[in-house]
């Protein structure tokens, strides 16, 4: 069967649209950089941007000790051939050591984690021995030196373990701790502003008339900017006027970093975004070679950012996922990116594109009985679709310069794990 990328719309070939690329990368080269910081307690910092580099102050360990429980002894006692005895002379443990020095023909009885005693360089899994009263009967199976931990294999003392810009994950948050590090500075959160416009959009609890229809934008933009690096600023719904618009965006302007809009961008007659910010000469109206999410208004309004954002519903996460996100990571200076075409994979349905836009399916990526990892569309593609991308757990980019899709070709696939 074959499924269109887009099914509503008709499909009219429109020449002098700005390619996806070249607008993403506009966008990246108008963003200004968050340098503020703050000192946070290391709890609370998974998902913050690193703002220093986080050097080990120690060694960790701090010093040799054991990786199993078992005898510790000098691998100068290990047999060559047949079975060494060796006299148990003592217990060392994790946090109690042995504190005397361990001689030929002796061992001690040693656990994980416990501090290797002096003359001791080789450590006997228990599993491994014998032991009689005091004794222990090792044969010639091991090897000088298993089964010790060595100082500084984690974080070497004066290592810089950890750098600017890193996204913290819960293993970093535990390699601070793991330092004695109680507070670290982060960027500052980025405080992004979101409105829905349109008369016909109402809030959750309004009672509907014919007309109208709940507001889903403002949800699903707020749902992807919770997290511990956006402090979100909930404008509510505008009315179509470009005199509410224009004062509702410039009181968001003194406080927010970004400010994101849905709805009024495209060339409809109550598209009163375009006639409110065209005055202020600061932002632009384009028109995306990229489907959904062709209409996307970007620009400044004083000192934030602006994203005009289509109303369309699917329009607005595909917009916010292919511009928006990436203008929040560089603002501030994630390295990692929460979204990347990483992928090829085999399409298992014709998917019909048009050369000369980028085209964004959703898709279902899942791997076959054998393990082999296929894609195939959500089904109905069209941008007020919203299960298109509920039913989804990945876009599959159909570049600008690439035809139909036929059942076995690869595609590129962006998963959406780690977004959420
Ligand atoms: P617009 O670009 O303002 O003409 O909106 C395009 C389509 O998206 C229209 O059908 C709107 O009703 C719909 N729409 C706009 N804003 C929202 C919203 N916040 N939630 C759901 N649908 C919306
Ligand atoms: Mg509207």
């Amino acid at each position: 069967m074959m499924i269109p990328a887009q099914a509503s719309c008709t499909d009219i070939f429109e020449s002098g649209l700005l390619p996806a690329e070249q607008a993403l990368s506009q966008i990246l080269s108008a963003l200004p950089h968050i340098d503020d910081y703050e000192i946070i307690p290391i709890e609370k910092a998974k998902a913050r941007t690193l703002a220093q580099t986080v050097i080990a102050s120690f060694n960790v360990p701090r010093l040799n000790n054991a990786a199993v429980d078992g005898y510790g002894l000098n691998a100068n006692d290990l047999p060559s051939m047949g079975t060494a005895s060796l006299n148990v002379i003592g217990s060392a443990y994790a946090g109690t050591p042995y504190s005397k020095k361990v001689s030929a023909r002796q061992c001690v009885r040693i656990m994980t984690g416990a501090i290797i005693p002096e003359g001791v360089d080789t450590v006997i899994m228990q599993e491994h021995v014998e032991l009689k009263n005091n004794t222990v009967f090792i044969d010639d199976r091991h090897k000088a030196g298993q089964n010790i931990r060595l100082a500084g294999e984690d974080l070497r003392q004066g290592e810089a373990i950890l750098q600017t810009g890193k996204f913290l994950t819960p293993a970093d948050i535990g390699l601070i701790a793991s330092l004695g590090i109680a507070e670290i500075k982060v960027k500052r959160k980025l405080k992004i502003a979101i409105a829905s416009t349109g008369n016909e959009v109402i809030s959750i609890g309004d009672t509907p008339s014919k007309s109208s229809l709940y507001d889903s934008n403002r949800y699903s933009l707020y749902a992807a900017l919770d997290r511990p690096d956006i402090e979100i600023i909930n404008m509510g719904i505008l009315q179509d006027n470009p005199k509410t618009l224009l004062n509702s965006f410039n009181q968001a302007s003194q406080s927010a970093d970004i400010i994101i809009s849905s709805g009024g961008v495209s060339v409809g007659d109550a598209d009163h975004t375009k006639t409110a910010l065209k005055q202020s000469g600061q932002v632009d109206f384009w028109k995306i070679a990229i489907k959904p999410g062709r209409p996307l208004a970007f620009g400044h309004i004083n000192n934030s950012v602006f994203f005009g954002l289509p109303g369309n519903p699917v329009a607005v996460m595909v917009s916010f996922y292919q511009f928006v996100l990436p203008a929040i990571e560089a603002m501030l200076a994630i390295k990692e990116k929460a979204i990347a075409p990483t992928l090829q994979v085999e399409s298992i349905e014709n998917i019909r594109k048009k050369k000369g836009r980028t085209e964004i399916v959703r898709g279902i990526l899942q791997q076959d009985g054998k393990g082999h990892w296929t894609v195939k569309s959500t089904g109905k593609q069209g941008s007020g679709i919203l299960r298109s991308m509920s039913l989804a757990n990945a876009f599959i980019i159909l570049e600008h310069d690439r035809g139909t899709v036929k059942i076995g070709e690869s595609v590129t696939v962006q998963p959406f794990s780690g977004l959420i």
